[in-house]
């Protein structure tokens, strides 16, 4: 073993250009050493299989046989021959040799052997003379034992076909956790025998919410919809993950997130009060009452579960809470009483502490959302970390055991790109790039606590992803990217990924049928200050695109064509407005690579590219061009992505505006973003000072245009009539959302766009 070892990294350090062009395979493995020549397989390999585990041989089998039609044969005298070897090593590890002399695969236990034959399978290229496998030595093992993968089949109900894809498929980059989310508000998927009406009533709804949850007025799609998993499907899922060496860990959600049992039992809950699936998404205040009634029933369905998932882990959720029923319910004060409890959240630990019991009494392990550190974490629960890295963080540091999953990196129901063309998402952008940076270990922490890590995964929340086509062009390519992250010890650079990596795994995600998102193809607008306006440049992966632009003004006849090479003419100049007239463009992009084209409206207003000093800092996920984005001409839209708007997280926000000359001021305007669901708000209010020279600073009484209300919609206006050259502008956000409203008690955020003055000269 350690004589392979030896040779592999003498020749890594010899030719790392061929080794990268000649290793495709994702993830990338520790070591790989590219050899010249070929083995040309002929319609089949044939594999040494005595002792060889034999449901990892049949999954080779079968693997070959429907990609490539090349048979798996146990003897012949001709062609490709493998032999397997089980070594003493980790049950992660296996290793490769393609040479002339020698082909063997070794490996620490079936674990690794699974892996080796993904490896095998990615290593199959069609050459001239029909598939081949370049002559190579790989040697690899994972560097997370939780890489995962989550799927929300309440939102949107995928068949058991369907969910077998998905585990087929993110077993095959070497993903060894499905997480599946079985309950939400919107309907329950699990059979349980004990509590029949929790699939006749709760996995169905009469409505679904059509187009964006902010939306105003909302639509509805009505027609029932739903569906559920029986015990049989569970166990058919679970059987066939098992052979791709994938765990799943089922979701059952608490005390949250539970409208749909509450449906079918409205008893569980504070009121009774009887309340149908809602088909809307977001937060409801309807939750599990504390009463022992409910934590028996919680007890009750946890039981079926574990009778037929053999995870070690089991997820209760945990996750956005309301608290307001429990603080108006008498049996839940009750609750509080008998067990001194000082407040709601030390209700909710309660709950989960009775429910960690139960798991640990029957020897697994619960894990929850960051939300159950809320109020005291219990002393068995291990944490999914979402909201950023602080939960992870903290659980770690008081000894418990943590996935990281922080929307930052692995939210997949995020868009991929900026482009008009994305389908609907929930909001939010998350670009291959900013998965690809993702490391599951935060830097807070120390050596020690480290190793409370387990690994990661990315989330697939589905409330705006309908179909199973849809669910590929979200989670496909960005799973390439997240598995570099859980993986690999050390992963290639960003832009090798992209022109190595990824250009051969197109090929076979095509090649196996996946419905993966092309975006990152798609050129993208980069937007830069310029004297007088900006400058709005072209920038596409492939150095050699050529797009067509066309660019029409709003006065109608002017329009012309542009033809943008990259690395030349790759750019154009938008010049601001030198008087009240706003000028419109709109730029179309168009190429034989892109399916549509992609428009760009720009408002070419007189502030066009102003210099903003930001005295408060932006949050940085909602920070894409800096101060920037509010004179871009580009006007933050909704539903959002994130890089459009600046956003803040801040009880006060404030940035000096330079108009680079004396001017009076008559008004300005500034654009705000309205979601509560998203707990972005209106601001509750807005001062500026004046400043002729940037020192002396004098407050301005702002005046509410003739309504005598400063917004318009979510437009804020304020009459100024000031002369200066300098204007600070300080937003005064709400303290804290008010009760009633999603992220109640929380600070609000803020979401800023376009800001524009209303110049004259005296
Ligand atoms: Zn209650």
């Amino acid at each position: 073993m350690h004589r392979i070892i030896l040779s592999i990294s003498l020749a890594v350090s010899s030719s790392t250009t061929a080794q990268i062009n000649n290793c495709p395979i994702v993830p990338t493995p520790i070591r790989y050493e590219s050899h010249s020549g070929t083995h040309f397989l002929n319609g089949k390999i044939l594999l040494d299989t005595k002792d060889a585990p034999e449901k990892a041989v049949d999954y080779l089998r079968d693997r070959l046989s429907v990609l490539y039609e090349v048979e798996l044969l146990q003897d012949d005298t001709s062609g490709l021959s493998i032999s397997l070897e089980n070594v003493d090593e980790a049950a992660g590890y296996y290793s490769i040799t393609m040479l002339p002399e020698e082909q063997t695969i070794r490996y620490g236990s079936e674990e690794g052997l699974f892996y080796a034959f993904q490896s095998l399978t990615q290593m199959i290229r069609e050459g001239n003379h029909g598939w081949e496998i370049n002559h190579c030595l790989i040697e690899d093992e994972p560097k997370f034992g939780w890489r995962g993968l989550h799927l929300d089949v309440s939102r949107h109900f995928f068949s058991v076909a369907e969910v077998k894809r998905f585990i087929d498929l993110m077993a095959m980059y070497k993903f060894n956790v499905f997480h599946w989310h079985l309950t939400d508000d919107q309907g329950w998927r699990i059979e349980i025998r004990k509590y029949p009406k929790l699939t006749e009533i709760g996995s169905w709804r009469d409505s679904t919410v059509h187009g964006h949850y902010s939306d105003q007025p909302r639509k509805y799609d009505i027609g029932r919809y739903g569906g559920f998993y029986t015990r049989e499907d569970i166990r058919e899922i679970i059987a066939f993950a098992a052979d791709r060496n994938v765990t799943v860990v089922p979701e059952i959600e608490m005390p949250g997130h539970s409208r749909a049992a509450l449906a079918a039992y409205p008893e569980l809950s504070c009121t009774g009060e009887r309340q149908p699936v809602p088909g809307l998404w977001g937060i409801f205040d309807d939750i599990y009452c504390s009463r022992s009634s409910s934590i028996e029933f919680m007890k009750d369905v946890l039981s079926e579960v574990i009778e037929l998932f053999p995870s070690e882990y089991i997820h209760i959720g945990g996750d956005e809470v309301p608290k307001k029923r429990w603080e108006a319910c008498e049996d839940c004060k009750k609750v509080m009483e008998e067990n001194h409890l000082e407040n709601v959240h030390e209700l909710q630990s309660y709950f989960i502490t009775q429910i960690d019991e139960f798991l640990t009494s029957k020897g697994k392990k619960l894990i929850g959302w960051d939300e159950i550190l809320e109020g005291g974490l219990s002393p068995n629960a291990a944490v999914m970390s979402w909201r950023g890295e602080k939960g992870g963080i903290a659980a770690a540091r008081q000894k418990h055991t943590v996935v990281m999953s922080p929307t930052t990196y692995c939210y997949f129901d995020y868009y991929q790109s900026g482009n008009k063309s994305e389908p609907l998402a929930i909001g939010g952008l998350l670009p291959l790039e900013k998965v690809y940076q993702f490391n599951p270990i935060p830097e807070a922490l120390t050596e020690e606590e480290r190793k409370y890590i387990l690994g990661g995964q990315a989330n697939v929340w589905t409330e705006y992803i309908p179909d199973f086509e849809h669910v590929e062009y979200m989670v496909y390519p960005r799973a390439l990217a997240l598995i570099q992250s859980l993986w690999c010890k050390e992963k290639p650079h960003y832009e090798d990924f992209l022109s190595n990596y990824l250009k051969y795994q197109e090929d076979f995600l095509d090649h196996l049928n996946v419905h993966f998102s092309r975006s990152i193809h798609d050129p993208e607008l980069m937007l830069e200050r310029a004297e007088n306006g900006i400058v709005a440049r072209l920038k596409a992966a492939d150095p050699n695109a050529h797009f067509d632009v066309r660019i029409h003004v709003n006065s109608g006849k002017s329009s012309y064509v542009n033809a943008f090479v990259m690395g030349t003419q790759d750019s154009i100049f938008l010049e601001r407005s030198t008087d009240s007239i706003d000028k419109i463009i709109t730029m179309k992009i168009t190429s034989d690579a892109l399916n549509d084209e992609h428009v760009h409206r720009f408002l070419l207003h007189s502030d066009l590219g102003r210099p903003i000093e930001l005295i408060t800092p932006p949050h940085p996920k909602y920070n894409h061009n800096g101060s920037l984005t509010l004179v871009d001409g580009n006007r933050g839209a909704i539903p959002w992505k994130g890089d459009e708007w600046l956003g803040f997280r801040e009880q006060e926000v404030s940035m000096i505006v330079d108009m680079e000359q004396l001017e009076f001021v008559d008004d300005i305007t500034i654009g705000f973003l309205d979601d509560s669901g998203s707990w972005i708000y209106l601001p509750e209010s807005v001062s500026v000072k004046a400043s002729k020279n940037g020192r002396c600073w004098k407050k301005v009484n702002v005046k509410p245009p003739t309504d005598h209300n400063h917004f318009e919609g979510s437009t804020y206006r304020a009459i100024l009539g000031v002369k200066a050259r300098y204007l600070k502008v300080t937003v005064h956000p709400m303290e804290e959302i008010p009760a009633g409203m999603p992220g109640e008690g929380r600070i609000p955020w803020t979401f800023m766009d376009e800001i524009q003055m209303l110049k004259r000269s005296e």
